[in-house]
């Protein structure tokens, strides 16, 4: 029998999470080169066997489809009992999920309950000729990628940065297999869930992120953006300040993005942060310091005061776009 990778693929009210496609895309790549089985772990209470199947074009050998109505949505306990079981069943070499807000959730509570190690956020993943686990974790806030290497406890785990593989439809149908999952007992019970609507901007065409050399100006960045189509993206800070929801914080610990265009607004190019545009095409950075680091990591650089700059800008692009916005 042929060692299994395990790709939890998530969902949200029957809507498919797109970044654990890319889990499973980059997954089929590596066992296709290693002689593994790729089984996608599909907890929900709405998918059928018909949509399930379809996992394979992503690169699933196998959807083991958990169903149950309490999986309907994201609960840490009951997703935890129902992928513990799934775990414990089908005995896979490595489990991954992508690290969205549930993926680490997720993995986190099965790192402990399964007693073994767990690389948190990595932005490529193999798996090596002795069949252990190795990613890449951007480290300590320094100018290092640390190669990391799962060397204890079963399964190998690890969460994979949203945006880090394109998900790809590239084979055919899967085999399903069911499990009914036990679910009971919870602790928990969500009786309402207010959180806004989850963003991805990872994949977004073009955009404008905005660091603490723009935080007071961010209305006029969020202007900018929409004038040229773009999704809005912030550095950490301005995440933890609460100025923007965590889902549009790009770098190592938020979203790498794959974008065409990266504008970088007042961003001063940390290790941390400058992960997350690694893999974008065109970088253009804006910022008062000459010398500043993300200088290092753009394709056109500009030195200018935000503040002067970004009213500026929103006058030319107006008038050229023909929107008025004044002379
Ligand atoms: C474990 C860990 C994980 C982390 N993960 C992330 C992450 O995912 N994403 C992330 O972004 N950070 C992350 N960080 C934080 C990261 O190390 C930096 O602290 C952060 O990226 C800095 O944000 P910034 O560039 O917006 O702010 P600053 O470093 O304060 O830079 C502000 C820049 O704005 C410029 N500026 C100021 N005023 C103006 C103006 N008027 N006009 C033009 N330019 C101006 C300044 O010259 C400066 O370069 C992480 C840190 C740790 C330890």
């Amino acid at each position: 029998m042929a060692p299994r990778i395990m790709v939890f693929v998530e969902q949200d009210g029957g809507e498919i999470e797109e970044s654990s496609l890319g889990v499973l895309t980059r997954a089929r790549e590596v066992a296709e080169r290693r002689g593994y089985e790729v089984y996608a772990l599909l907890p929900t209470a709405r998918h059928g066997p018909e949509e399930a199947k379809e996992l394979g074009a992503y690169g699933a050998h196998v959807v083991v489809l958990a169903r149950h109505e309490a999986l309907d949505r994201y609960h840490s306990e009951a997703y935890a009992a129902a992928v513990a079981q799934a775990v414990e069943a089908y005995d896979p070499e490595v489990l991954l999920a992508s690290a969205t807000r549930n993926g680490r959730d997720l993995l986190a509570r099965l790192a402990v309950r399964f007693r073994t190690g767990l690389m948190a956020h990595v932005i490529e993943f193999d798996v090596g000729d002795d069949g252990r686990l190795v990613g890449t974790v951007p480290g300590f806030g320094g100018s290092i990628a640390a190669v990391v290497k799962h060397v204890r406890g079963r399964p190998q785990m690890a969460t994979v940065s949203p945006g880090a593989y394109q998900p790809a439809r590239r084979w055919g149908p899967a085999r399903v297999e069911e499990l009914r999952p036990s679910i009971g007992g919870l602790r928990v019970r969500v009786l309402e869930r207010r959180v806004g609507e989850a963003r991805d901007i990872s994949r977004a065409p073009r955009v404008v992120v905005a660091g603490m050399g723009a935080a007071q100006a961010l209305d006029l960045v969020r202007e900018l953006a929409e004038l040229l189509g773009a999704e809005l993206g912030v550095t950490r800070p301005l995440a933890d300040a609460g100025l923007a929801p965590r889902d549009v914080q790009v770098g190592s610990t938020g979203v790498s993005l794959r974008s065409d265009l990266v504008l970088v607004l007042g961003a001063s190019g940390a290790p941390h942060f400058v992960s997350g545009i690694r893999e974008a095409g065109t970088v253009v950075s804006v910022n008062v310091d000459p010398e500043a680091p993300i200088r290092e990591h753009s394709d056109y650089f500009a030195v200018a005061d935000l503040n002067e700059l970004l009213p500026i800008l929103i006058r030319e692009l107006r008038r050229r776009l023909g929107g008025g916005g004044g002379p």
